[in-house]
């Protein structure tokens, strides 16, 4: 008898589901609010709804991927790095987090993306990378951090969509999976770490007081200039547009107010050859 070659299906539902039960352990349920629950880009209901109602928040095989690719990496760059303390957890006023790497002098956050275009400021992924990482300045008093993004595809240019999908090339001198990084100071005495404080503190209030109330109204929706963008595709779109899940009147104000990053005079972009740098 030669050699016998069969799909093994058994085996690759047995892995997925063990990593969906790892993913499932991961997943918060009580009311202890994270820093990544309260990033305006991330939506502040999303995470409300996640909590609520587990059972709308399917778990796909997509999740899975990005959750073990993510998890992997950031163990492998972590001990690469060996910088300091991984996943030291932190927490202000009932606020907590927990960053990839910190030591007394800096924060390391570690990203990884399937994106097919490199990130910067004027992105809202980047700006929810940042606020995460400016979050941990201002909790710990730490000035300097480092975004450190690995890109797990070449870069692709996007042609057009339509119902039968999205069309993309590759240029030949397009970009190849890499790491880039991105430093960024927050001067111990600027007052932007006093406004993000109280976006934090504000934001994290008025997300328990949602959990402990049962009462979604109070949060906001994703702002109006992403909201038709990004709310489609989420899972809780029925029930969030859902008329008895309204926004309150502050919580739509909430929703459309500026953004302190997109003000001109916040961020200063310092771009080299080699390394890109935000002071
Ligand atoms: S539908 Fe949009 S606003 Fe509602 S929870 Fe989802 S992402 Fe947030």
């Amino acid at each position: 008898m030669g050699i016998i070659i069969s799909k093994n299906d058994e085996f690759t539902t047995f892995l997925k589901n063990k990593l969906k039960e790892r993913y499932e352990q991961r997943r918060r349920l009580d009311n202890k609010v994270h820093v990544s629950d309260i990033i305006p880009s991330s939506c502040i209901r999303k995470q409300y709804y996640a909590r609520k109602l587990p059972e709308l928040d399917v778990i796909s095989n997509e999740t899975v991927q990005h959750f073990v690719r993510g998890e992997a990496s950031e163990l492998v760059i972590t001990n690469l790095a060996d910088l300091g303390v991984s996943q030291a957890e932190l927490e202000m006023d009932g606020l907590t987090g927990r960053p990839d790497i910190m030591n007394s002098d800096v924060i390391v956050e570690l990203k990884d993306t399937m994106n097919t275009q490199r990130l910067n400021v004027t992105d809202d992924k980047f700006k929810s990378y940042l606020r995460q990482l400016l979050y941990y300045l201002v909790i710990t008093g730490i000035e300097k951090g480092i975004i450190s993004i690995k890109y797990n595809i070449k870069e692709l240019k996007w042609i057009k969509s339509d119902p039968h999908g999205d069309y993309f090339f590759r240029p030949f001198n397009s970009k190849s999976p890499e790491i880039e990084s991105w430093e960024i100071f927050l001067p111990a005495n600027d007052i932007t770490r006093e406004i993000l404080k109280n976006e934090m503190i504000r934001r994290k209030n008025l997300f328990v007081k949602a959990l402990e109330n049962e009462d979604v109204t109070i949060l906001p929706r994703l702002s109006e200039k992403i909201r038709s963008r990004k709310c489609p595709w989420c899972k809780f779109y029925e029930v969030c547009m859902d008329s008895k899940n309204y926004e309150t009147e502050e919580a739509k104000e909430m929703a459309n107010e500026i953004d302190i990053l997109d003000i001109p005079s916040v961020i200063d972009l310092k771009i080299n050859d080699t390394t890109n740098t935000t002071t």
